[in-house]
């Protein structure tokens, strides 16, 4: 099957990574789609993202990453996808996720959402935090993949 694991990713995290490593124990093909989140002011252009997320996966042919604009559910209808992947951590993210997964079939019946759950030591990461650390000067190294830290190197 095909997914979708959209996602502002500013940056992608090793909490995002265990997603779709667990994604691809079912999918065939996962597009990871990097979108603008418009409650959020981002840190990267979507181009810096989704070249970290590339580099992060070079060489795994079942992954493909690219940047979308408009609605999630026309570019899954333009890729042929029917499901999307979501992750959740806390209750906290329980109401958005689930108000976006009802947006979503009411604007497209066919598509499913897909919640999955990170492994314990991601519970608590996300990409804000991983911002915060950084603009700190703190250690990054274990909450992100290798081309997300020497990006934070060049910049900091
Ligand atoms: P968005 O702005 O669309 O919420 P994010 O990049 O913040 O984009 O998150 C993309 C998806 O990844 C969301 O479903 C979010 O809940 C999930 N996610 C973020 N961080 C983690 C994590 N540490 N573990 C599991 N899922 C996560």
């Amino acid at each position: 099957m095909t997914g979708v694991y959209p996602g502002s990713f500013d940056p992608f995290t090793l909490g995002h990574k265990d997603i779709v490593e667990r994604a691809l124990k079912f999918c065939n093909t996962l597009y990871i789609a990097v979108s603008d989140n418009i409650n959020k002011k981002h840190l990267f252009s979507k181009e810096e993202r989704v070249e970290m997320i590339r580099q992060t996966f070079k060489g795994n042919d079942k992954i493909i990453v690219e940047s979308f604009q408009g609605l999630l559910v026309d570019y899954m209808l333009a890729k042929k996808a029917s499901f999307i992947i979501r992750g959740l951590r806390a209750v906290s993210d329980f109401e958005y996720e689930f108000q976006m997964a009802f947006t979503n079939r009411n604007l497209e019946s066919s598509i499913e959402t897909i919640f999955m759950v990170p492994g314990s030591q991601y519970l608590f990461l996300s990409s804000t935090i991983v911002r915060d650390i950084a603009r700190n000067n703190g250690d990054i190294s274990k909450l992100v993949p290798k081309p997300v830290l020497e990006k934070f190197k060049k910049i900091y």
